[in-house]
């Protein structure tokens, strides 16, 4: 293998040229060349690959930004539309609360308006048991009993309740109104005793009424005496809550017996002339606590009621 290669241009007119070429440098030039092809075709590829490649970029991107600004007009308007549920339901609930508050305090003045009344009621009731001379302790209620004395603020409606409770059993109790209609003919107190003309003191109220007229008891209560003597002619004794007792005498006739419980305005026996007596009627006696008291203003409680009751 020869070492150079002699390379010889003839031309038609010109000079015949000739070059003396080392082997190795064609080597090495084709070689360069070959490089420089290699280098050419990947560059090329790769410059086309980079083309398209950005061409899909682009559209991504261009897809991405159309994207993100739909997402933005959505988003723009759920917020819109959110705003406008949110102040429809804040303005719904204010509606709710204002209709609440109507509605509460309309309660309320229902309320005031009952603790008035009952105050009232407490009230008439006060003055009903000062007319006849009762006086009740309401202690406190059940709640705290056993602990110390607490007075009621009768501010409260459970205060007013308890104390009007309590006013209620000592209405129940005490004996009112009259034990038969008819004539007071002879007051409680000192008189000129109608038999034997003497002055003397009159423990009760004489009603006249005509003989088998019924006679009623005056407040609830159970029978602790009941029949015959000379003085009481026919009598029954009613015992009744708070230390409080009724007579009833002269009667025709008894219609009850000892021990028996009796309700208000039951008929107890019958108006007569019995015993010590002078003509038909009802000696009706009132005790409380042991002593007789003037039966007048527990007779025409209702008297000094409806006056009560008329101014409040
Ligand atoms: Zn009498």
């Amino acid at each position: 293998m020869p070492d150079k290669l002699h390379i010889i241009l003839t031309g038609e007119q010109s000079d015949t040229r000739s070059f003396v070429v080392s082997i190795s440098a064609i080597k090495v030039g084709l070689f360069a060349s070959l490089i420089a092809v290699v280098v050419l075709i990947v560059s090329s590829v790769a410059g086309f690959h980079f083309v398209r490649e950005n061409g899909r970029i682009k559209t991504s991107m261009a897809r991405l930004s159309n994207e993100l600004r739909a997402s933005r007009s959505w988003n723009n308007e759920f917020k819109e539309r959110l705003t406008e549920e949110v102040s429809l339901r804040e303005s719904r609930q204010q509606d709710k609360l204002g209709e609440l508050i109507k509605q509460n305090s309309a309660k309320q003045a229902m309320l005031n308006k009952a603790l008035a009344d009952l105050k009232n009621k407490s009230r008439s009731i006060e003055a009903i048991l000062r007319v006849v001379g009762v006086k009740i302790k309401v202690k406190s209620s059940s709640k705290n009993s056993g602990g110390p004395f607490i007075p009621l603020s009768s501010n409260t409606y459970k205060d007013l309740s308890f104390k009007v409770d309590n006013y209620l059993d000592a209405i129940r109790a005490i004996p009112l109104g009259p034990p038969v209609w008819g004539t007071i003919t002879s007051k409680y107190g000192r008189r000129i005793d109608p038999i034997n003309h003497k002055p003397a003191f009159h423990s009760g109220l004489d009603i006249r009424q005509k003989r088998g007229t019924v006679v009623m008891c005056t407040a609830a209560g159970t029978v602790i005496a009941q029949g015959f003597s000379r003085g009481n002619g026919n009598y029954v004794f009613i015992k009744h809550a708070m230390d409080f007792e009724t007579k009833y005498l002269h009667m025709e006739k008894t219609l009850v017996k000892k021990g028996q419980k009796v309700k208000r305005g039951q008929v107890i026996g019958l108006l007569g002339n019995t015993g010590r007596s002078t003509g038909p009627h009802l000696h009706y006696e009132i005790v409380y606590k042991g002593r007789t008291v003037n039966p007048l203003k527990f007779v025409r409680i209702a008297r000094y009621i409806s006056k009560r009751s008329g101014r409040s």
